[in-house]
C-alpha cells in the first residue's frame, strides 16, 4: 500500500512506496526540493516532520545536529516513509547546494597568528571545484595523522582560490598539537565537504550579531567578510572573546567590518587579562564575551546571530541570545567539539 507525502503550506502531496525515502519520492515526482549528497552528509534536504511515521536511517551529525533534530528537523534523504507524512520546508531557511568534494591540496603557508593559533592556507591541486558558503566547514586529513581527519572552518570567502583555516593547537590534541612540527609548505593536504548548516544567510536584512571564541573567529571571519564583500547593509556587532591578550587576533579586520557602518561595533573581550592593562593593543572589556553582550543588549528581537567556537562558550551564547529574543531558527552556532565527542551521535 502506498502513502501519501504532503508539503505543507503547497498543493504538493506525492505517493511513495513503503520504504522509499521522502526525498526519492518528491524526486521521482518530479517535484523541485534541494538536495545535495543523498547520502545523510551534506544536510541540504533538512526539512520539518509535520506529521507521519518515518524511519530515520543513519546520518552525519555534520547535517543534522541533535538540537535541530529535536526540534523536529529530519532529512529527507534519510527518512522512509512507511505512513502518510507531512513535512514542511524550513521557515525562510536559505537553501545551499554545494556538491561534496574530496579534494588534494598543498599547503601554501602555516604561520602562527596567537601563541596557539595556527593559520593554514591550502592551494587546490586536485578534486575541485569547490564551492562553499561563508561559514561551513571541511574535514582536513593531515599527511602526520593519517586516518584522523578533523573539521576545520573555512575562514576564507568562497570566491578565494586560496583556502584558509586557524587551527587552534589543543593541549594533548592527537593533530592539532602535531600541526607545526609535522606539517611543511608543499605537503599534500585530504579536505573533504563542504559541511554545516551555520551560513551566511544573506537574505537577512536586520542587525547581525557575531560572537567567536578563539578559533571560532575563523567562520565568523569568513561570514562577516562575505557581507561586507556583497555590499550587505546589515548593521553588525561583533564580539570576539579570548583569555588574556596573547589570545587576541583579527582585531583590524573585525574592525574594519563596523567602520563607516552606522549600528555597528566591535568588541574585544579578555577573561583572564594581563595584570598589566597598559600592554592592551586595542580598547578591551573584561570578562565573559557573554557577559559583554547581556551588557550592551537588552533585548535581540529580530537579530540573526553567528556564534564559534569552544563549546561551552557556544551553549552559554546560545542560551544568552535566546533569551534576549533571537529566534532558535537565526541562531547559526558551530560549536568546536572533540571528533570523539560526536562518535556514535547519529
Ligand atoms: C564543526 C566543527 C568545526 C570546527 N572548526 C574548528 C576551527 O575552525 N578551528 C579549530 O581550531 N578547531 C575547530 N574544530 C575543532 C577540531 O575539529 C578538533 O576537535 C580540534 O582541533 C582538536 O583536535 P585534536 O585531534 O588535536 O584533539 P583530540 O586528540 O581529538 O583531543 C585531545 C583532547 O583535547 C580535548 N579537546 C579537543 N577539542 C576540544 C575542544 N574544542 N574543547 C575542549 N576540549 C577539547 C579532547 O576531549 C581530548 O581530551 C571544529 C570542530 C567542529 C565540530
Amino acid at each position: 500500500m502506498s502513502h501519501s507525502i504532503s508539503i505543507d503550506g503547497t498543493p504538493v502531496t506525492v505517493e511513495a512506496e513503503p520504504g522509499d525515502t521522502i526525498l526519492d519520492a518528491l524526486l521521482m515526482a518530479g517535484v523541485g526540493f534541494s538536495y545535495s549528497c543523498q547520502a545523510g552528509n551534506c544536510g541540504t534536504c533538512r526539512c520539518e516532520l509535520v506529521s507521519g511515521d518515518i524511519l530515520e536511517l543513519e546520518y552525519s551529525e555534520h547535517a543534522l545536529d541533535p538540537a535541530d533534530r529535536a526540534r523536529g528537523v529530519v532529512l529527507a534523504c534519510r527518512s522512509q516513509v512507511w505512513g502518510d507524512t507531512v513535512i514542511r520546508k524550513l521557515d525562510d531557511e536559505e537553501f545551499i547546494v554545494h556538491p561534496s568534494r574530496i579534494l588534494r591540496c598543498s599547503v601554501a603557508s602555516l604561520d602562527r597568528v596567537t601563541h596557539d593559533i595556527h593559520r593554514l592556507r591550502l592551494d587546490i591541486q586536485s578534486g575541485g571545484p569547490f564551492t562553499f558558503s561563508a561559514g561551513q566547514y571541511a574535514s582536513i586529513e593531515f599527511p602526520f595523522a593519517p586516518g584522523r581527519a578533523r573539521d576545520y572552518s573555512m575562514a576564507s570567502c568562497p570566491d578565494e582560490a586560496t583556502l584558509e583555516f586557524h587551527i587552534r593547537e589543543m593541549r594533548g590534541g592527537s593533530v592539532s598539537a602535531g600541526l607545526a612540527a609535522g606539517l611543511r609548505s608543499g605537503d599534500t593536504v585530504r579536505v573533504s565537504g563542504p559541511f554545516g548548516t551555520s551560513y551566511l544567510r544573506a537574505n537577512h536584512t536586520g542587525p547581525v550579531i557575531v560572537i567567536a571564541g578563539g578559533s571560532g573567529f575563523a567562520p565568523v571571519r569568513s561570514i562577516v567578510a562575505t557581507m561586507r564583500k556583497q555590499g550587505l547593509a546589515s548593521p553588525v556587532h561583533a564580539y570576539f572573546g579570548g583569555r588574556a591578550e596573547r589570545d587576541v587576533y583579527g582585531e583590524a579586520e573585525m574592525r574594519n567590518w563596523v567602520e563607516g557602518h552606522t549600528g555597528s561595533s566591535a568588541h574585544v573581550v579578555l577573561s583572564d587579562p594581563d595584570a598589566n592593562t597598559g600592554l592592551h593593543a586595542g580598547p578591551r572589556r573584561f570578562g565573559l564575551v557573554t557577559d559583554a553582550v547581556a551588557e550592551d543588549f537588552a533585548r535581540l528581537d529580530g537579530f540573526k546571530a553567528y556564534v564559534a567556537g569552544p563549546p561551552a562558550m557556544v551553549d552559554a551564547a546560545t542560551a544568552l541570545l535566546t533569551s534576549r529574543g533571537v529566534a532558535t531558527r537565526d541562531i547559526h552556532a558551530d560549536a568546536f567539539h572533540p571528533a570523539e565527542s560526536k562518535e556514535g551521535n547519529t
